[in-house]
């Protein structure tokens, strides 16, 4: 199925989520996670009016982002290491995956040097699985404390994923758990965290996570599907 079709769909699932909660379907943008897929389909994404691309491996995603001149609001939604930062600040308008920081501090290094600000997302491990990169809840509100001295950082929000189970509806109180986060976050009215988003939701549990406030879902295989 071509993915302008896909994304017809998936919009109207939104739409349906907001009626649902009472949102306005224009406050959820949708990322196309096109780290299962190459660049034919990466580039049908862009041509299908979809604006956000997502990609969670530097070495990959940035042969897409040169061959495809750039287009596209790109998102790093991956684990980050420190040597790979350099790669990532200035060609990806945002970064999904904050969460310590000596991360921080080299991403505040960097985006200093090149006299930009960056756009991250606070990365919360609320669901507390072990396998999952991320800060505890209890450790969100110092980070952003320590984070809001720094000049070339912005936390634009808090992200965070949900574990995998068949019932997505098991999923809410990880979403709530976020959003509640943010409201504690957002009362600090920190320097530089204004942090009006939520990164939450994926192929499986999106439409509960829109229910709960998601402002920006990450979509892979709905959207795109997987190549080998
Ligand atoms: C792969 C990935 C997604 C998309 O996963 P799907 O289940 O295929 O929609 C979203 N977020 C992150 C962080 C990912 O790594």
């Amino acid at each position: 199925m071509p993915v302008a079709e896909r994304y017809a769909e998936v919009r109207r699932r939104i739409e349906e989520a907001c009626k649902r909660s009472g949102r306005d379907p224009g406050d959820v943008r949708v990322i196309a996670v096109t780290k299962y897929v190459g660049l034919e389909t990466t580039k049908e994404v862009l041509d299908s009016g979809i604006e956000h691309v997502g990609e969670n491996r530097v070495q990959e995603a940035l042969p897409k982002w040169e061959r495809l001149g750039h287009r596209g609001v790109w998102h790093f939604i991956g684990h980050l290491q420190r040597n790979k930062v350099k790669d990532v600040v200035g060609k990806f308008a945002y970064i999904h995956s904050l969460d310590r920081l000596s991360l921080a501090e080299e991403i505040e290094k960097r985006a200093k040097r090149l006299g930009i600000v960056c756009k991250c997302f606070v990365q919360v491990n609320v669901s507390g699985e072990q396998s999952k990169y991320g800060l505890p809840p209890e450790e969100v509100v110092p980070f952003v404390r320590r984070v809001s001295e720094m000049e070339a950082i912005e936390v634009v929000g808090l992200m965070t994923m949900a574990p995998f189970v068949e019932d997505p509806q098991e999923t809410r109180d990880v979403f709530r758990g976020l959003k509640a986060l943010q409201r504690e976050v957002q009362a600090l009215s920190l320097p530089r965290v204004p942090a009006p988003h939520l990164s939450m939701g994926m192929s499986n549990d999106f439409e509960v996570a829109v229910e709960e406030g998601a402002t920006f879902v990450r979509l892979g295989s709905i959207l795109v599907g997987k190549e080998a």
